[in-house]
């Protein structure tokens, strides 16, 4: 049940300009995460000390995992690429007893070795959960693991770890204490103005994109969408449109086919045959 330590190939397309609204996060997370990873010697010498662990809270859908890929290919440049490394909460857990915490000490110990670094836990709830009296030994566990491991992470600025969760009050208390996901940051489900960017990220490549007012007419109607919904809005159009467009074709090219001009089936005669 050994998950290989690999960071993530990542689609360099996703870029902070190919999500739609949260600027106010981008511009945190540039101070934050970009700028100590960039210049970590500068940090260093000011004896500023950048977060270890930056935890993103919100609805599903509202853009967590897509801007912690986007922030992984900001900090790339040149040669130097950030290893990004993604783990799902529950994936990590394992029916062998100390298997989970072995991963886990492997995995930061890989991040540093391939440092800069990005370590993100998606559904950290289901990784860290609050550790109850009445909780398994399991999950106690883990969470002194995965504390002891950001408590030591030297490289502060270079291995950065992102936790994301839709239940933030889910997440055992001492992995928000100052020194592990020192700073959270709330993803709320987007505004008008914001909803109608989305719509644009997701449409402006199109040969016929969607015009001003119908960008706006769609974000005005679509209250309650968050970023994965509006995304598949576009993909349902274009498939719709393919329903329509497709039978069209294909009768209107049936047809042209029976026209003498066109024949490809020789016809038999059954009278000579
Ligand atoms: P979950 O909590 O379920 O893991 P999440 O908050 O991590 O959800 P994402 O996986 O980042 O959500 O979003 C899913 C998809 O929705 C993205 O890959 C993207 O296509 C689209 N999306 C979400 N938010 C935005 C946004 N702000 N701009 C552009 N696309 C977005």
């Amino acid at each position: 049940n050994i998950i290989p330590i690999k960071p993530e190939t990542l689609d360099n397309r996703i870029r902070f300009n190919t999500i739609g609204g949260l600027d106010s996060h981008i511009q945190c997370l540039k101070e934050m995460i970009l700028l100590p990873m960039m210049y970590p010697e500068v940090f260093k010498q000011f004896h500023i000390q950048p977060p270890r662990g930056v935890l993103f809270h919100g609805p599903p859908g509202t853009g967590k995992t897509l801007i912690a890929r986007a922030l992984a290919n900001e900090c790339s440049f040149g040669k130097r690429k950030v290893s990004f490394f993604l783990r799902k909460g529950a994936d990590l857990l394992s029916k062998w007893i100390g298997e989970s915490e072995k991963q886990l000490r492997l995995l930061f110990e890989q991040a540093a070795e391939m440092k800069p670094s990005i370590i993100f836990f998606d559904e950290l709830d289901g990784l860290a959960p609050v550790r109850s009296s009445r909780q398994d030994q399991v999950h106690a566990s883990i969470v002194s693991t995965l504390l002891a491991l950001m408590d030591g992470l030297s490289d502060r600025g270079e291995v950065i770890v992102v936790g994301a969760t839709n239940r933030i009050d889910a997440i055992d208390p001492a992995l928000r204490r100052p020194g592990r996901f020192d700073r959270e940051l709330f993803f709320p489900l987007p505004s008008k103005q914001e909803r109608e960017e989305i719509l644009n990220v997701h449409t402006s490549l199109w040969t016929n994109p969607p015009s001003k007012q119908l960008l706006d007419y769609l974000a005005e109607n679509t209250v309650g969408y968050c970023g994965s919904d509006l995304r598949a809005l576009c993909s349902e159009a274009v498939i719709q449109s393919f329903r329509r467009t497709y039978p069209q074709v294909y009768n209107s090219e049936f047809r042209l086919l029976l026209q003498p001009e066109n024949v490809i089936v020789e016809k038999v005669d059954f009278m000579r045959a």
